[in-house]
């Protein structure tokens, strides 16, 4: 009222908490003031704004604050919006894209600065300026506010696309699961799904140029896989989706669907629904086409059980192959021939492939070399994907080790516990935990005659119990660390240090906090309590030099070789 009887101009200087300390924002609103603004909080006019019909999840306190103060400075012709921004933070990746959708629709301008530690303000003393002629100029052209668009209502997955057959599009997280299995069971389920390629860089540049680059990598490739697919040209775009899995919790995964909603609207694909696939978890969307029935349920969890019997078999039996090709051979040979298990869903039929498979794979020849193991564990995509992680287990072959990656049913196991976690410690639903407890048993029934079958084998090891995993990351943190990979990233860890796996490549994406906390975070302690343990983490990034993560693999396959050398020395 006051800036309107005046005539003058106030500038919402939004922030986080820490960004009060003058230290952090090196005196940015006595520069704003200077300039001649009068400067507001977005805490103070935030309980006047709403924040119905956002396109990302709201999960944040401070993100609600920033979006209804931003929605009435969006509608107040006296009222500007600027957000404080610190370099390199993820959580911003998904506000900002926001906030400057709410100022574009209502026709105002949106100013971001980004900020570090360095104190040289030139270029922030420059946007100012600039926003100061800018709001001259449109005073001066008398530009009010006014709303230019509804928000788009979310394409949803119907049941009725599903019944006309839209091809799904899958991006590639984890090749020895999603190829002839995962894709198998989910089209014997009605759902006519294609898997995007296993090895494809031109993704991650696609994906730079649709997503916010302080996302999250796993976001990048993802997005960026599924984009590229849509202009390739080889889908019938109205008749084509996209999926995606989504874990949800603390971090910017909640927010995967609205990010890839984002992206396809910029790449002008917006009428692409999005299938968002999840088990109920909080916040996420669901997917009134895709449905998880009793059928479905069994196909699926068979191929991600054969999967993790492959990559088990696999893995352990090809550094030592006497003619080369003889191990993936015989891996192309089961898939093929356990398709029609996935397709059936059978758990009787699994059991009997499952022995025939290890029997297999326990007789295949092998040299009698000894080859330091060395384990890969990390946040779940850069884990697996080839894309990813560069072929971490291409190189690490490459390098005369063999590399030991967990079950991917590890982590839908760390998923399913969080419920229980919750209810036991931090007032979640009883249902819920029971639910949870339900899944876990049958996950264990399911392993079963997997983990008979590599116990009776005489090269393999059997699946190590659930309550040892959970038990070896109790002594290391908090069960409570349920954000990203949270407590289970250091269990793996000490599952494989347990087991003699003392080499372990730990990687995470480039700016994915919760990784770096629970995966690097964890070294020390981890080095600590386990004499020996060559421990090596790795960022991974679009921009990340393929020499240095070798480099380091390098240096770390060094330290294995001279500690598989002592160790025969010792027993010799
Ligand atoms: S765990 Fe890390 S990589 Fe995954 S969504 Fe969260 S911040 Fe991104």
């Amino acid at each position: 009222m006051m800036l309107k009887q005046k005539g003058e101009h106030g500038i919402v200087l939004a922030g986080r908490p820490y960004h009060l300390d003058p230290m952090i924002n090196h005196g940015i609103s006595q520069m704003i003031a200077a300039a001649g603004f009068h400067v507001l909080t977005e805490d103070s006019i935030a309980h006047l704004g709403d924040v119905r019909g956002l396109r990302v999840v709201n999960q944040w306190s401070y993100h609600s604050r920033l979006y209804a103060a931003a929605r009435i400075a969006a509608k107040t012709p006296e009222l500007e919006f600027v957000q404080l921004n610190s370099f390199g933070c993820g959580l911003d990746a998904i506000d900002t894209d926001q906030v400057e959708e709410i100022m574009n629709q209502y026709n105002r301008l949106y100013t971001c600065l980004k900020i570090d530690e360095g104190d040289n303000l030139g270029a922030i003393r420059i946007r100012i300026r600039s926003l100061k002629a800018a709001i001259k100029e449109r005073t001066e052209k008398q530009v009010r506010p006014e709303k230019l668009y509804d928000n788009p209502t979310p394409v949803k997955f119907t049941k009725e696309m599903k019944k006309q057959k839209y091809t799904l599009l899958l991006p590639m997280l984890s090749p020895i699961h999603q190829h002839k299995l995962v894709d198998v069971a989910l089209r014997a389920s009605g759902y006519n799904v294609v898997n995007l390629p296993v090895q494809d860089r031109r993704s991650v540049d696609v994906g730079t140029r649709f997503v916010n680059n302080d996302a999250c990598y796993p976001a990048i490739i993802s997005i960026g896989q599924m984009v590229e697919a849509l202009q390739s040209g080889k889908y019938d775009l109205d008749h084509t989706a996209v999926m995606m899995s989504q874990t949800g919790g603390g971090c910017r995964a909640t927010n995967y669907v609205p990010l890839i909603r984002k992206a396809l609207k910029d790449a002008g694909f917006g009428q692409v629904p999005v299938v968002s696939i999840s088990l109920g978890n909080q916040g996420v969307e669901t997917t009134p086409g895709f449905t998880f029935t009793l059928p479905l349920v069994k196909r699926v969890s068979i191929a991600f059980l054969y999967g993790d019997l492959f990559e088990r078999l696999v893995y352990h039996t090809r550094p030592y192959e006497v003619e080369k090709g003889q191990v993936n051979a015989l891996y192309e040979d089961w898939l093929n021939r356990v398709r029609p298990n996935v397709e059936n869903g059978s758990f009787k039929e699994f059991k009997r492939n499952v022995a025939a498979i290890v029997h297999d794979f326990d007789t295949v020849p092998q040299r009698s070399v000894v080859k330091p193991k060395v384990g890969v564990v990390g946040e779940i995509l850069v884990k697996y994907s080839p894309i990813a992680n560069n072929d971490i287990v291409g190189t690490i072959e490459a390098e005369g080790a063999e590399a030991v990656v967990p079950d991917i049913v590890g982590f839908m196991n760390y998923s399913l516990y969080n419920q229980v976690y919750r209810h036991r410690h931090l007032g979640a639903k009883k249902s819920s935990e029971i639910f949870a407890e339900v899944l876990l048993k049958l996950i264990r029934q399911a392993e079963k005659p997997m983990d008979e079958a590599l116990r009776a084998s005489d090269r393999f090891e059997g699946i190590t119990p659930w309550e040892d995993v959970v038990a070896g990351a109790k002594p290391v943190l908090s069960l409570g660390n349920m954000t990203g990979e949270g407590w289970f990233l250091p269990a793996e860890m000490v599952e494989l240090l347990r087991s003699g796996v003392n080499n372990i490549v730990c990687m995470q994406p480039f700016g994915c906090l919760p990784n770096h906390i629970v995966g690097k975070g964890m070294l020390k302690e981890l080095r600590r309590e386990y004499k020996g343990a060559n421990l090596m983490p790795i960022d991974y990034d679009p921009g990340a030099s393929v020499v240095n993560q070798l480099n380091r693999i390098r240096l770390m396959m060094a330290t294995a070789k001279k500690g598989l050398a002592q160790e025969s020395v010792k027993q010799s």
